[in-house]
């Protein structure tokens, strides 16, 4: 995993969705958080997504429902609460990583942002955070 949060290595972390139907709770290390700007992002959550990942493997749940999984590409899915929207989980298929917004942690004072994706291509309204390093060059 690039760019793991070292502190974060052997602890783990709770979080859930607002509605508190979905609970989970993930071991580290996490990644820092990449802010995406794509159009998908933007259309889905409405304006920039950003996330946390961890391994997949890592991820359990604390509760009986589960996140009801979007196919947003040819080679993404994206897992939101289906009760109150939250949406939380991205997973590229055959990766071991799942992301996880910055949000649906109880707490996310661990996590800092450590770049972005697509910032060339926000509409002329934003991002802000233009000072965050471009991860795509774009
Ligand atoms: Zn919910
Ligand atoms: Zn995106």
């Amino acid at each position: 995993m690039e760019q793991p949060i070292a502190e974060t290595e052997g602890r783990s972390f709770d979080g859930g969705c607002h509605c508190g139907a979905i609970r989970f709770r993930v071991q580290g290390p996490l990644r820092q958080i990449l802010m995406c700007h794509c159009s998908d992002c933007l259309k889905i959550s409405g304006t920039s997504w950003g996330a946390s990942a961890a391994r997949a493997e890592n991820l359990d749940w604390l509760t009986e429902a589960r996140p009801r999984w979007y196919r947003s590409s040819d080679w993404a899915e994206r897992g939101f609460c289906s009760e109150c929207g939250s949406q939380m989980f991205y997973r590229m298929d055959d990766r071991p990583l799942i992301s996880i917004a910055p949000g649906a942690f109880d707490s996310s004072e661990m996590l800092s942002v450590a770049g972005q994706i697509f910032r060339s291509s926000h509409p002329a309204w934003g991002p802000v955070g233009s000072e965050i390093t471009d991860l795509d060059n774009g």
